[in-house]
């Protein structure tokens, strides 16, 4: 299936495992992927994480 969304750049390539945002690795069939949604400037954006402690990580860094 096609994803409509592709204008985000460097952002994900459903051809491609997505990597996590916080330690770069690949995300392969992971259970513990974490997948963070938000509208912005009215686009549908979305983070990647291998983990729950990598998403809680890189919040703080963000924060
Ligand atoms: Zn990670």
């Amino acid at each position: 299936m096609v994803d409509p969304t592709s204008d985000l750049g460097e952002d994900v390539d459903e051809s491609n495992a997505p990597e996590c945002e916080h330690c770069g690795e690949m995300i392969v069939r992971s259970p513990t992927h974490r997948v963070v949604t938000w509208v912005e400037d009215g686009a549908a954006r979305h983070r990647h994480f291998c983990s729950d402690d990598c998403r809680a990580a890189y919040d703080e860094q963000s924060a």
